[in-house]
Formats: C-alpha cells, structure tokens, sequence
C-alpha cells in the first residue's frame, strides 16, 4: 500500500491526517495521502513566494533546460506512476490508458520546454521604440480533476514553470497519488519550492477554495466542472486573479451521409469512449443522417463488442471500470432515465462494482437528459438528422463549447460546417485528439482561456511594455 507525502519546499510533509484512496476495479484500498489543511497549503504558497524572484530572475536558457529536465524526470519514473494511476483511476495500463498518459505527459513537457518568450518589437523608429515583454506572474495555483489526473497536471505545470512562475498544484481527491509521485520526481530536479503539491480530500478544509481567494496566488488554472469553475472564478474575483478555465463539454459529432460506415465506426468509437468517455473533450452527443443512421448504429455495435473491458492491471483490457462511485452514480441515472424512452443497442444496465458496459442508445426524444447533460461515462446517445442545418442547431444548442467534430468524405464542406460549430476545437473525421502545438480551451460554459502552445504559455505571462 502507498503512503505517500506531499512536496512541500523541497521536502516530503506527510501530513497529521491522511485520506484513504481505492481502486475502483476491485474497492481495494490503494494507499493514503496526506489530508492538507489550510495551514498546510499555506506552507506550499509561501515556498512558492519565496523560490520565485530566483526563479523568475534565471537566464532563461538555464530555466528552459530544466524544464527540458522534467521530460527525464517523469520518464524515470513513469512505469511506476502509470501503475499508480491505473490502481486509483482505473484506467487500463494498455490501451489508451495509463502508459499513455504518460507517454503524453512527456511529449507535453517536452515541447512547452522548447517554447520561447521573446521580446516583441511593436515600433522601432524616430519617435521611438516600443517593445513588449511577457513576464511571469508569480505563484500559479494548479488544481486538477481525476479523469486525466498526470496529462492535466503536466499541462497546468510546465508552461507556468517555462513562464518563470513557480507552482502550487492540488489533484482531486479520487486521484491523488499519481499527481505526488510525479510531482516528486519532477521537484527533485528543481530549486526547493519551485514547485510544490498538496493533497486534501476536502474534509478537513476546502484548499481549491483556499487556493481560489489566496492573496499569495496571482493565477489559478483549474480543470474540471463547470460549476467548481464558476465557484473559483467567484472567490478569485477579490485578489483579480489571473484564470485559466478548462471546464465541461457536451461535444456534438455530426455524421453526414456520405460516409462509409464500416470505415469510421472504430474512429467514432474512440472519439465517445476514450477513458470510457470521461474525457472532457469526448463525442458525448451523435448525430447521424437519417440515410446511414441505422448502418453507424450497427457498425459501432459491432466494433464495441470487439472491445475488452476490465481490471486496468490485465494486458487484455483496453476500458476499465468507471473511476469512482460518485460518477458511476451519475451515469447510471442518466442511462437508466434513457433506457425508458430510446432504442437500447448495447448495454443499458450496470454491471458489477463500478463496472458499466458500452452503452448505444439511439432515438431518444428531443429533451432526454443522455443528451443535454455531460453524462462523462460510457453511454452515447445517437440522434437521427435529416437535415444537416437542424444537426448544427442542435449541436450549438448547448450552453458548452468545448469541442466538435464533422464526418464527410466531402473535405470542404465539413469544413464550412466545423466553422459553424460554436466550439473552442472542431475536428473532421475525428474526434478529441490533441496536439501541443495546438490551443486548446471552451466556447462558452466550456472555459476561458487557452492550454497548449504559444497562446498556453503567454496565459502564464503578464504583458509589460517599454515606451524608450
Ligand atoms: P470537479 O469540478 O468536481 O473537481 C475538480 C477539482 O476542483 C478537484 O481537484 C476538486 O477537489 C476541486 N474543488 C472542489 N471544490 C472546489 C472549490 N470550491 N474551489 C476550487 N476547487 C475545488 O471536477 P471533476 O469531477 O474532478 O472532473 C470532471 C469534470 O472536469 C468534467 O466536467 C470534465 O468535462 C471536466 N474536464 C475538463 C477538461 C478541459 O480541459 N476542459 C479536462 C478534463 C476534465
């Protein structure tokens, strides 16, 4: 069993209390993690404060080969943490799964290491030169969700470290101790108090919402609900944080007819239930034309039964259980509420712990909640359409805006209609992949701000002009 402690200024802190943390596939304990109280977040903040004039102040090819380092450092250790992961999440080690997040967590780091900062011109002649510089902010406070608990960690740590920040992050409780170990390989290879972790469980006090009104903190970059995002935007509204927002989607894919159903259905597939669907930016809603509606249905049936679900640490299994009860919980009542009214294709009941079987649903009616709600689970509704602009309506009638995808052999027509998506990122014949190179962030409900290449890194930076 891991017991494990927080990085505090370069040391481990285990802690006065701890919290138990269980695996979903089999409800056996996993391990503790320390049980922060505010006093100890505190600690982390003003170890933050005080690394940062150094850190900031360092040549800035000296801070970016250190968070070059952060590549070795995650690489070193990543069997053991994408175990870790796959024992507290549930997600499989194969597959798209824990050895994958990793592998992600490194391509991430190593490429926002190898972004630049530099001093932008805006005018340079008689009447002078101006000259914008992008400085750090001070101390980012990271607090991430338990679905992609290393990627999300990764991504909120090293641009605001490239960027001459330092770092306080605090996981979700569901998934603390992947988010300590990596935290602790990483920290190992940075001055004391560059970046620092705590862990809470939320009993003893609320340190997202600590963190959220902390004077000490100038930036807060949250992934997770939407309503926890308003929440932090609420309480860092008194000391004017600096926010960056990654909150819900309900992401539309939009079949047209086209397509050759045999030949999308595994990319569809994977675009809904990556993670078992608990992906922000998953295909949560699809929509088919009335003219192959029924060949995609049968199609995805067909591959999902190809599909092995089970315990993350067998080879075998490519989907896990649902990560934890609390989300088990959701999702059955979304799709227990759905089986009463749709045609149920595949699934449609629990099964044992919190195992829940692919779920297909089709011809639900118009207001079911499988639709307009994030079901973040393994349960897809698919909608009949016969008119592509009633497709469009309905995929922008939602108050999220985080992704969305069109399927078409017809390469410039699915573009036309992507831009019609009210959406932060569209794909065309694919859904939800990412790419460091490429912004990533919600219209809408769905967030505020962009992760991710230069626009990600300039987030972590205040703007300073020069009038010489
Ligand atoms: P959540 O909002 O319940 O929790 C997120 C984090 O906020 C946790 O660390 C939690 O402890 C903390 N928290 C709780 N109360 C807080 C408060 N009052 N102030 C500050 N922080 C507080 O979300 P979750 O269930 O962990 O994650 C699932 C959600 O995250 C889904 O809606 C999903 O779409 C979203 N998500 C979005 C993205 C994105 O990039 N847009 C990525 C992954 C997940």
């Amino acid at each position: 069993m891991l017991e494990l402690g927080m990085t505090i200024d370069g040391q481990s802190v285990l802690g006065s209390k701890t919290f138990d943390v269980f695996n979903p596939a089999t409800g056996e304990l996993v391990g503790r993690a320390p049980n922060a109280t505010v006093d100890d977040l505190n600690r982390a903040v003003a170890a933050a404060k005080a690394a940062f004039p150094a850190w900031a102040a360092l040549p800035d090819a000296e801070r970016q080969a250190l968070c070059a380092g952060l590549v070795k450092a995650i690489e070193a250790n990543a069997d053991e943490i994408a175990h870790t992961l796959t024992l507290e999440q549930g997600k499989p080690l194969n597959g798209m799964g824990s050895r994958f997040e990793l592998g992600g967590a490194m391509a991430w780091a190593g490429h926002t290491a190898s972004l630049e900062l530099p001093v932008k011109v805006l005018q340079d002649n008689n009447e002078g030169r101006v000259e914008l510089h992008r400085k750090a902010i001070g101390v980012v406070g990271s607090i991430t969700p338990w679905n992609w608990p290393v990627m999300i960690a990764i991504w909120h740590i090293v641009p605001a470290l490239r960027a001459g920040n330092t770092v306080v992050i605090k996981p979700s409780p569901f998934t603390p101790l992947s988010t300590l170990q990596v935290v602790a390989a990483m920290a190992a290879t940075l001055p004391a108090g560059v970046l620092n972790v705590v862990t809470s469980d939320d009993t003893l006090d609320n340190i997202g919402a600590a963190m959220s009104s902390h004077p000490d903190i100038g930036k807060i970059v949250f992934t997770g609900s939407c309503a926890t995002g308003a929440r932090v935007m609420k309480s860092a509204a008194d000391t004017m944080k600096r926010l960056t927002l990654e909150l819900g989607g309900n992401d539309a894919g939009i079949v047209l007819p086209d397509c050759d159903p045999e030949e999308i259905a595994e990319k569809l597939f994977w675009g809904a239930f990556i993670n078992n669907g608990q992906t922000c930016a998953a295909m949560k809603r699809l929509y088919v034309h009335d003219d192959i509606h029924d060949a995609v249905c049968d199609a995805l049936v067909a591959y999902a039964r190809s599909v092995k679900m089970g315990n993350g640490l067998d080879e075998a299994s490519v989907l896990g259980p649902v990560a934890n009860k609390m989300q088990f919980d959701k999702v059955s009542e979304l799709v227990a509420d759905a089986v009463q009214s749709g045609n149920v294709l595949l699934g449609g009941a629990p099964d044992e712990g919190l195992f829940f079987p692919i779920t297909l649903i089709s011809d639900l009616p118009d207001d079911a909640p499988l639709i307009h709600e994030e079901q973040f689970g393994p349960a897809l509704p698919i909608i009949r359409f016969t008119d592509v602009e009633e497709a469009i309506k309905a995929a922008n009638a939602s108050e999220n805006g985080l992704g969305g995808s069109i399927w078409s052999k017809d390469i410039e027509k699915a573009k036309a209609l992507a831009l019609r998506l009210e959406c932060g990122t569209a794909w065309i014949n694919s859904h939800g992949g990412l790419n460091p190179v490429a912004p990533f962030g919600g219209a809408k409900m769905s967030g505020i701000g962009r992760e991710f290449g230069e626009e990600g890194l300039f987030e972590n930076t205040e703007i300073q002009v020069l009038h010489i």
